[in-house]
């Protein structure tokens, strides 16, 4: 099935890797309606249909799952997955473990305009379960009536400029999916293609020697589910980020030790409490060696006999199905160039990205995104020249080296004003004081106080304001009570 071709374009592209930059031709003054596909029904690609669907654009999100939620849709069985995640393309994306607990209390987590409510007979905690996450993004779906547009099941592969290398006044976009139970492949034509994809499934490895030729069982975060698997194991955790931190803590309730091996060993003073109290919980210093026999060295010349390596090493940016020729490239975690981490600029506005920015508010953020994306194509809105964009993106790299900022971290934002900034492009609502007071407050409990956070906190005079902000009885919803 071919969608209608739309013939409407404000921008002219000349397709060859010689020539990148966009050639100007005409805005239109009227608002302009284009096909667009959506990859990815996860919290951004959610947000971003309905976004493009207010300003008019026909939708088409693209699934290769059976449900909505994205990394919230837990998926218990990871048979068949590589320990190690070293597919291109990998057979489960989310990387949630079945004790999971959100890191950031609900409250600050919802969409502008959909509150992340208290639902009675539902997990009503602060903190609550990934599973409590993913029905309010099925609430979210219902609310808005998005499942109409969703295609589940079914697999983007690949995804390329229609006509490249030949000049004409329209870039389009062809994308190839499959359908997983019929392995149908259908092959669409769009005008525009939003990736929505995530970046917390592809394992990021470590270099470590003897890495290949280590016999004992190494897994990557990505396919932990549960500590059953390493009762009375002698565990190896490297890396001490949110999910190492929280694995170990279930993991010393069953395997015989935990050896944490992190980068430094200036640790938070909440892990540091928890290492305290367990006397089967060591820290260590960077692994030096894996040994075929099961040996693993740490740096300072240490060494223990281990059963399992458990890498919490974070994840990397990968889109195994995109084809731009070059003109987005990922390096060592960089996506780019993307003039504020959202278009290329020699692509843009036809192609986009939402969700690559981390340590920021994320779902206030994706839909920012989205409704400059939406606006920027139904010609509401331009972007500054190609010229403009690259020098931006050139700056903002120059500022992040300045800052010592390593290249892999280049999308780490951690900045309120930054969001606030990226927001006024399209008018969309500063962060509220009482959500930016809320996450620090969590960051900075979770921080003294790893093990209790989720369930002691001292900031509710803050929480008793922001209950009572317009954000959160905009819906009047009834069975709604916090
Ligand atoms: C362990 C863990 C804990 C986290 N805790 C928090 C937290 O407490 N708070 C917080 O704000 N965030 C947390 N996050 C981050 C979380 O990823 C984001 O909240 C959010 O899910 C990002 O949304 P997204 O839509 O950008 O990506 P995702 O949620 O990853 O969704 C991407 C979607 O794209 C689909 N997709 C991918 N490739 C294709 C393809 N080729 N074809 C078709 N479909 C495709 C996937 O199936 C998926 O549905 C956590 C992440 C992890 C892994």
């Amino acid at each position: 099935m071919k969608p209608p071709l739309l013939l409407h374009s404000h921008l002219s592209f000349c397709h060859t890797a010689k020539h990148l930059a966009p050639i100007p031709t005409m805005v239109s003054e009227t608002s302009q309606s284009k096909n667009v596909c959506v990859i990815g029904a996860g919290p951004s690609g959610l947000v971003a249909a309905r976004e493009l669907r207010k300003e008019g654009h026909k939708v088409v999100v693209v699934e290769q799952n059976h449900d909505v939620g994205g990394q919230w849709l837990y998926e218990p069985s990871v048979q068949g997955e590589d320990p190690l995640g070293r597919n291109a393309f990998l057979k489960v994306h989310s990387s949630v473990y079945e004790s999971l607990r959100l890191t950031s209390p609900r409250e600050i987590m919802g969409f502008t305009d959909f509150p992340f409510l208290v639902k009675k007979g539902r997990d009503m905690r602060r903190f609550p379960s990934h599973k409590e996450l993913l029905m309010y993004l099925k609430d979210f779906c219902e609310f808005f009536g998005l499942r109409e547009m969703i295609r589940f099941n079914t697999r983007v592969e690949y995804v390329g400029m229609l006509d490249y290398g030949v000049c004409s006044n329209d870039l389009k976009w062809v994308v190839r999916s499959k359908e997983k139970k019929s392995e149908k492949v259908v092959e669409e034509v769009f005008d525009a293609v939003v990736v929505a994809t995530g970046h917390y499934s592809q394992p990021r490895l470590p270099s470590i020697k003897g890495m290949d030729t280590w016999k004992r069982k190494q897994m990557h975060s990505h396919i932990y589910r549960t500590p059953e698997p390493f009762r009375n194991e002698v565990v190896v955790v490297v890396g001490n980020s949110l999910s190492g931190q929280d694995i170990s803590i279930e993991l010393v309730e069953v395997a015989k030790e935990v050896h944490m091996s992190s980068r430094s060993l200036n640790i938070s003073e909440g892990l540091s409490k928890v290492i305290s109290k367990h006397t089967t919980f060591h820290l260590h210093p960077q692994i030096d060696t894996l040994h075929e026999d099961g040996r693993v060295t740490f740096m300072d010349g240490s060494c223990i006999l281990a059963d399992s390596i458990l890498y919490c090493t974070g994840y990397s940016y990968a889109f195994p199905f995109l084809d731009t020729k070059g003109m987005v490239v990922v390096d060592d975690d960089r996506v780019g160039p993307l003039y504020e981490h959202t278009f290329p600029p020699s692509l843009a506005p036809s192609l986009s990205f939402i969700g690559i920015p981390r340590k920021i508010l994320g779902f206030p953020f994706f839909e920012s995104q989205a409704i400059w994306i939406a606006q920027l194509l139904s010609g509401k809105k331009v972007l500054p020249s190609w010229e403009e964009m690259m020098k931006s993106i050139k700056e903002f790299y120059q500022s992040r080296e300045a800052a010592g900022i390593p290249k892999h971290c280049t999308h780490e934002i951690a900045n309120f004003e930054y969001c606030d900034e990226y927001g006024d492009n399209v008018g969309f609502p500063r962060i509220e004081e009482w959500r930016k007071q809320l996450c620090i407050s969590a960051i900075i409990n979770a921080h003294v106080n790893l093990e209790t956070y989720r369930d002691s906190w001292d900031d509710d005079e803050l929480l008793q304001e922001a209950l009572q902000s317009p954000h959160f009885t905009q819906l009047g919803l009834e069975d709604s009570h916090m």
